[in-house]
């Protein structure tokens, strides 16, 4: 079944690389839509570009999107098996926290998202998107510490999905524990995706473009 058209997929992608909503418009040199399959079954949602994905344009290409890269490789995915994107599409200045009005303009984008891909598992990368996230879909979220590594089966957008938080990378470069605790999160999610890809979507040929 094809469940999303081009069409749609090029006016989303297209509308977030013109978009001027919100005041991180005048800082960025890219927007960073997002990249990946578009019929993933994991979704990553990290908090926004940093230095080198506005360069780039592309999500998770730093040294935080290195070890995001290895984790997802540890449980035997790459980086085209998934689609990663951001809560937040442009770099905020100086790789400050994104303000509440700004998640509240860009967000649309990422349910956008969210509707397109249909993904059967979304993993929020850090406390910005878990809470958005949870917030969403009826769960209460307290922080990124106690709500980390559980897997929550709820409905979000009109779509039934699992939905975990873990930290972000970010946070993992200069601390083993959390580090530690990143891995654990991962396993877990290696045994959801291994779970749920016996009832796996059939890839369409609107996947190869
Ligand atoms: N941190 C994020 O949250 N997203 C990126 O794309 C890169 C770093
Ligand atoms: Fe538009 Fe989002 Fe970029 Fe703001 S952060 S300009 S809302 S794409």
């Amino acid at each position: 079944m094809f469940h999303l058209s081009i069409d749609e997929w090029n006016k989303l992608n297209f509308e977030i690389m013109n978009c001027k909503k919100c005041i991180l418009s005048m800082y960025r040199k890219n927007p960073v839509p997002g990249e990946g399959r578009r019929d993933a079954i994991i979704m990553f949602v990290g908090e926004a570009p940093g230095a080198k994905e506005d360069e780039e344009g592309r999500p998770f290409v730093g040294a935080a999107g290195k070890l995001l890269t290895s984790l997802i490789e540890s449980i035997g995915l790459s980086r085209d098996d998934v689609y990663i994107t951001n809560l937040v599409k442009c770099r905020p200045p100086n790789n400050r926290d994104p303000e509440p009005e700004e998640i509240e303009t860009c967000s649309p984008y990422l349910i956008k998202q969210i509707l397109l891909i249909k993904p059967k598992i979304i993993v929020a990368l850090g406390r910005h998107s878990g809470k958005f996230l949870f917030e969403k879909t009826g769960l209460k979220w307290r922080s990124i510490g106690s709500e980390r590594g559980r897997e929550h089966r709820v409905k979000i957008f009109e779509n039934e999905t699992i939905l975990l938080a873990t930290y972000h990378p970010a946070a993992a470069l200069y601390n083993p524990e959390i580090k530690g605790f990143l891995e654990r999160d991962f396993e877990l999610i290696r045994r959801l995706y291994v779970e749920i890809s016996s009832s796996k979507k059939p890839k369409t040929i609107l996947d190869y473009f």
